[in-house]
């Protein structure tokens, strides 16, 4: 009955989001969750929030959660823009920043949220190839543009570019928006938000999801000079004034401030990638660096749609792209637990045997 349907909806591609199975008793590596659980102190914030007060509409502005955020990161409450996911602060960053005349620029290998973003607003965009060693290089995203935007570290490479190189893209292209999606930025990156104060046109966009263990609540924020947040807060307020609820901003706002228990959680998914990435090489993977809760990794003589198969069967889940096909080879596997690698790493070792 799709003649019912707008025609915007006729035309759109959605996003897949990694599957979340539900068969019980997976090693579950696709969709770069964290492996342990979040603070003891979000879990006490939000059943103290499931209360009476849960009939009355939250916070429109999540003002204490944005300011625990600016604190955090020695910026104005002004400079800072919250909602649902980073995934609702990106398609607001869309329509509010990167819709313009010219096309806006993104690499070929990516988060491919980013087109549908574009399908779904009528951005137009261009794909700007990566190297052959899968680095972006700032010096192809200087002609003229929309808006540039990009994860650091890239997904689903993993690999990092270096703070300078960003001030370089900023210094060479002053008349469109930036957007740094830092997704992993915490597992061992540099973060752009240093470089809010000194550049009108950037954008650095971050998530609970991964680092705090937060996916299920849905928060994510952004970065940027006051001009930036206006715009964002724009379209906010033209589609859901209240895009965090009672449970998310209080969650949310523990564990911004249990920063110690957020350190000892980067901590021990860093050194398990060590960990991993290593023992892949080992036994004849080619793993890409990263400072991601992720590695990309593929085998010179198996299939990577081939591998994701065989560790299925196994009940080992991890994630593989079949486009572009430069990416088909790899594999992209979760940092999970001591257990859930060890679990990994002897599948992979029956099915290349070795
Ligand atoms: C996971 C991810 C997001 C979305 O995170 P949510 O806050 O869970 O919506 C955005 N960008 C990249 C590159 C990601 O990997």
């Amino acid at each position: 009955m799709s003649r019912y349907w707008s025609a915007v909806v006729h035309d759109l591609t959605p996003y897949v989001p990694g599957e979340q199975p539900k068969l019980a008793n997976l090693v579950k590596l696709n969709t770069n969750e964290n492996p342990y659980g979040p603070s003891p102190r979000v879990l006490d914030a939000v059943r103290a929030e499931a209360a009476d007060t849960l009939r009355l509409y939250p916070d429109p502005g999540s003002d204490r959660l944005c300011a625990a955020i600016a604190a955090l990161h020695g910026v104005a409450a002004e400079q800072v823009f919250v909602g649902n996911g980073s995934d609702e602060v990106l398609a607001h960053a869309f329509l509010a920043l990167l819709k313009h005349e010219w096309p806006i620029l993104f690499p070929d290998i990516s988060y491919s949220f980013y087109p549908v973003y574009c399908g779904l607003y009528e951005i137009a965009y261009r794909q700007i190839p990566l190297t052959e060693s899968f680095e972006i290089r700032v010096g192809d995203y200087l002609s003229p543009n929309g808006g540039v935007i990009f994860p650091n570290p890239n997904a689903p490479t993993g690999r990092l570019l270096a703070l300078p190189e960003i001030e370089c893209l900023l210094d060479g292209n002053p008349d469109s928006v930036v957007v740094i999606d830092e997704a992993y930025i915490d597992f061992g990156g540099e973060s752009a938000v240093g470089l809010v104060a000194r550049y009108p046109q950037l954008l650095v966009t971050r998530t609970l999801s991964k680092s705090h263990a937060l996916a299920g609540l849905r928060v994510g924020y952004a970065i940027g000079q006051a001009h930036l947040i206006e715009a964002l807060k724009r379209v906010k307020d033209s589609f859901n004034s209240y895009p965090l609820d009672r449970l998310a901003q209080a969650g949310a706002l523990a564990s911004i401030e249990d920063h110690a228990y957020f350190e000892s959680l980067c901590a021990r998914v860093m050194a398990s990638r060590t960990r991993l990435a290593s023992a892949m090489a080992e036994i004849g993977f080619e793993v890409l660096p990263s400072t991601a809760n992720f590695i990309f990794a593929r085998h010179p003589s198996h299939d990577g749609a081939e591998l994701a198969a065989s560790l299925r069967e196994r009940r080992i889940i991890v994630r593989h792209f079949k486009n572009p096909a430069r990416i088909a080879p790899f594999l992209r596997i979760t940092v999970g637990t001591d257990a859930q690698i060890d679990a990994l790493l002897a599948a992979l070792k029956a099915i290349v045997n070795c």
